[in-house]
């Protein structure tokens, strides 16, 4: 095992990742920009080393400052959490260059994988069910055809996305034709890529995905599925292990696909690949992330299984002491993730000081968060404030526990998504367990309807 692991990230991520390290007696090293001085990921560890100013930029995306921190403290290995660097081939390659471990997957992995269409080729090539596309598309015209070949409505994603972002649906020619163009453009700025590829756009589909480890000793491991329809605008906000809408074979069959495809490219560490499930039970890859998720805990919570310690174990060389049947998904979890955001206005981030926290929690409630009373939350990185888990005997107790974790959870000073996450915790069509991708479009009148009624109530 290591001695000293720096963990290249922030917030409830960095402290998760310094939790795994003590359980595992390996010393932290926290980088920090200046506006996170007093950030807890950087009390929590036992070294910490300022790694420049407070944009992402000038902080937590510089390289070289990252590789000299790692060296002055002697660190041995290099988390990086998720964001930031965790799924950049060229980071990962200097760590490696460098002599540290990388805590991840290779970066010939992370690079092909990272690319939408050479992932979807690779896919194919694993017998993976893909949705109905092209490879990259370079004109109009070939964009037209496309569209016509595979039927309307298509999306135009770019091969470079992510985080919900450089996607745009097309519901005729016309559309299709104007939205390209604009795409590409797009893409070019956001993501210094323009390439684009189309496929076909599925209307009501789950998006679910399949969480899977792999050590160096070519065992390839998968934990189950994680529910992730409710998103706005691409964007996941709440998350379910086991989905409500696969059965135990539907799991095994999406977790063979899933684990075919790692097989293809010698996966290491933790990865998820992500399906759209559609109405039918037919289920498509649509992408692979090459690092830790977000939602990493619900797993953790249904399968009692440290995904988190075991990545760190596997990157230090040690093999998986058990074996797939021993993985087993007990009861039902749910993530909300809490935003320091304004429902009511559209959602818009709304940092600042935290004047009095308060956690939730009793039975089955977990909470992941870098949040303490009197914490002032920086603009410059991203709203996630904390993450709220629950687990019970089925997805009934989870709900009910996560509703009453909810209104036990104190966040004073700031709006937060807390209000609207209850709203979709009393919608019918939640409950039923049937919302898919387009849940929010549908309901948000619902939603926001409530989401007044429940100010209003608290005025009163
Ligand atoms: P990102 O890498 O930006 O997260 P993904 O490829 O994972 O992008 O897609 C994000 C979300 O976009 C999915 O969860 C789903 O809601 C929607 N989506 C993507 N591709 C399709 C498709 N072919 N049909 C319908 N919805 C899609």
């Amino acid at each position: 095992m290591f001695k000293k692991i720096l963990v290249a990230n922030r917030g409830e991520i960095a402290l998760r990742i310094m939790r795994a390290c003590r359980e595992l007696g390996v010393q932290s090293v926290a980088i920090h920009s200046t506006a996170d001085a007093d950030s807890l990921h950087v009390k929590y560890a036992d070294e910490s080393v300022c790694v420049g100013k407070k944009t992402s930029a000038e902080s937590y995306l510089r390289i070289p400052n990252i590789i000299a921190a790692a060296e002055i403290t002697g660190a041995e290995a290099i988390h990086p959490g998720y964001g930031f660097l965790a799924e950049n081939a060229h980071f990962a390659e200097i760590c490696v260059d460098n002599g540290f471990t990388w805590i991840g997957p290779g970066p010939d992995v992370i690079r092909s994988m990272g690319d939408k269409a050479t992932a979807r080729t690779m896919a194919v090539e694993a017998g993976v069910p893909v949705v109905p596309g092209t490879g990259l598309v370079d004109s109009e015209d070939e964009a037209a055809a496309a569209g016509e070949r595979f039927g309307f409505p298509v999306i135009i994603k770019a091969t470079a996305g992510g985080g919900g972002k450089g996607m745009r649906v097309a519901w005729d020619e016309a559309e299709l034709r104007k939205n390209y163009v604009a795409a590409r453009t797009e893409a070019k700025a956001a993501f210094g890529n323009d390439g684009v590829y189309i496929e076909k756009y599925l209307v009501s589909p789950r998006h679910v995905e399949v969480q899977l480890m792999g050590d160096n000793f070519g065992h390839i491991l998968h934990f189950g599925e994680r529910d992730c329809s409710v998103q706005r605008r691409h964007q996941k906000l709440i998350e379910e292990a086991p989905s409500p809408a696969v059965t135990p074979k539907l799991r095994g069959e999406m977790g063979a696909a899933a684990v075919r495809l790692a097989e293809r490219v010698n996966y290491r560490s933790a990865g998820t690949v992500e399906f759209l499930l559609d109405t039918d039970g037919s289920f498509y890859f649509m992408e692979m992330n090459t690092r830790i998720q977000v939602e990493h805990g619900v797993t953790e919570l249904v399968t009692g299984i440290d995904l988190m310690k075991w990545m760190i174990r596997v990157a230090a060389g040690e093999p998986f002491d058990f074996v797939q049947k021993d993985i087993a998904v007990k009861g039902h979890s749910i993530e909300c993730r809490i935003n320091a955001e304004n429902p009511e206005r559209d959602f818009m981030p709304c940092p600042g000081r935290v004047f009095y926290y308060h956690a939730p929690g009793g039975p089955g409630v977990r909470v992941d968060t870098h949040i303490y009373s009197d914490y002032l939350v920086p603009p410059h990185y991203d709203s996630l404030l904390a993450k709220i888990m629950t687990h019970g005997k089925n997805r009934e107790e989870a709900i009910a526990r996560m509703r009453r974790a909810l209104t036990e959870c104190v966040f004073e000073g700031l709006p937060t998504s807390t209000p609207f996450h209850l709203e979709v915790l009393h919608n019918p069509v939640f409950l039923s367990g049937k919302a898919t991708t387009r849940f929010l479009e549908e309901e948000i009148s619902h939603l926001q309807e409530g989401l007044r009624g429940r100010a209003k109530s608290e005025e009163g």
